[in-house]
């Protein structure tokens, strides 16, 4: 029982600067279950890193009284590169900017290297299996060749995270409520997560496109059981959620206090925190297929009027927003441009807004939970 401070050294950096991750260390090494959160791989979503820090005091506070059972690592502040990317006065935290793309994508797909690992080892016990993979993961990972900053960051966080039992990457949306992102295999076996967490929506999908971190961790099971068929008994041992704490605008230490204590209940229930926890509150929300999500964008430039609300139930064809050119009539014209209307192509709940109030052609404007898979949404099914 203990807690480690390790900064684990990133690479890649011109000579003369240096960054490193912060990584918390709870209870002990090789205990399971191990346990991993980190805050703000979106650098710019800031409820996650504030969660992450609540996090951290309570497990210090726990660990001090010997109630980590399990492993938990925290790393509050996963992205430093994106931290520090401002152009004059606006920080950019989602892409980056040498150009490696957006920070939650592009997670190492491990499954080639553990196939190579792991053929001809894997055999009837479904717990051997569990260590004989998650071995040859971390080796997997130990061995990538990063040659970019972000690369270096992805490969260190992935060091970390993917032989845990619980991964836990918190993000927010613009304005929205909690909710979640994982794998279908893992629902309804995580509804205690969305419960203890208070989750309004949870949105599941066997691989969301993409590569995100929670599926570098998780989708790597099923993928492995799908490869090896039947005969091979590979469960989905790794619980990894990318879990949306609200808005960016909901930063307030009560919300963090919250967030933080609904994750030491789900870990407390989970056996990696000694201790009995609280009742387990009632599911607020179904799963829904991250297929059905209407994600409802802009055909054209200009000032984004929402007719709806965050929690509203909408229809099917029903006017959510309109966007307007406020230009005026042209030289000779008697009429101002008219709206553009945008319209939803599912029923379903309003559990996203843009926080922008000008809009681009293909900006996403409000987000609509639908209870099906729409047509044609197969492959990428996360924004940018
Ligand atoms: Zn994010």
């Amino acid at each position: 029982m203990a807690h480690h401070v390790v900064d684990l050294p990133l690479g890649g950096n011109p000579p003369g600067t240096a960054r490193s991750v912060r990584l918390h260390r709870f209870g002990s090494a090789g205990a399971r279950p191990l346990v991993y959160v980190q805050g703000g791989l979106h650098a710019t979503e800031i409820p996650g890193m504030l969660a992450a820090d609540r996090l951290v005091r309570r497990l210090m506070a726990l660990d001090a009284a010997g109630a980590v059972t399990g492993e938990v690592r925290v790393v509050p502040v996963a992205n430093p590169l994106g931290l520090d990317q401002r152009v004059f006065d606006e920080r950019i935290g989602r892409f980056d900017m040498a150009g490696n793309g957006n920070f939650n994508r592009d997670h190492a797909d491990l499954l080639d290297a553990v196939v190579a690992r792991v053929d001809g080892r894997l055999g009837a016990d479904a717990a051997q299996n569990v260590a004989t993979i998650r071995a040859a993961a971390l080796e997997a990972v130990a061995t990538l060749s990063p040659l970019s900053q972000a690369d270096h960051l992805r490969r260190t966080l992935l060091s970390q995270a993917v032989d845990a039992d619980i991964v836990l990457d918190l993000h927010c949306d613009d304005i929205a409520p909690l909710h979640l992102y994982l794998g279908t295999p893992l629902w309804p076996g995580a509804a205690d997560l969305a419960a203890d967490l208070g989750a309004e929506a949870v949105f599941v999908a066997e691989i969301s496109g993409g590569h995100p971190f929670d599926e570098a961790c998780s989708a790597l099971w099923w993928r492995l059981a799908a490869h090896f068929g039947p005969e091979v008994p590979i469960l989905p041992a790794c619980l990894a959620s990318t879990v949306e704490l609200r808005g960016m605008g909901d930063v307030e230490a009560d919300l963090a206090a919250r967030d933080a204590a609904g994750i030491i209940a789900f870990l407390q229930r989970r056996g990696a925190i000694a201790g009995t926890p609280p009742p387990l509150p009632e599911l607020r929300c179904q799963a829904t297929p991250l297929a059905g999500v209407d994600m409802v964008s802009s055909p054209v430039a200009g000032i984004v009027l929402p007719k709806v609300a965050v929690g509203d139930e909408v229809a099917a064809g029903a006017c959510v927003a309109e966007v307007l050119d406020p230009s005026g009539p042209a030289a000779g014209g008697l009429e101002a441009p008219r709206p553009v209307a945008l319209c939803a192509a599912t029923a379903g709940r309003v559990w996203s807004l843009t926080t922008r109030r000008f809009v681009d052609p293909g900006t996403v404007v409000v987000k609509i939970a639908g209870a099906a898979p729409l047509p044609g949404k197969t492959e990428l099914l996360l924004t940018p």
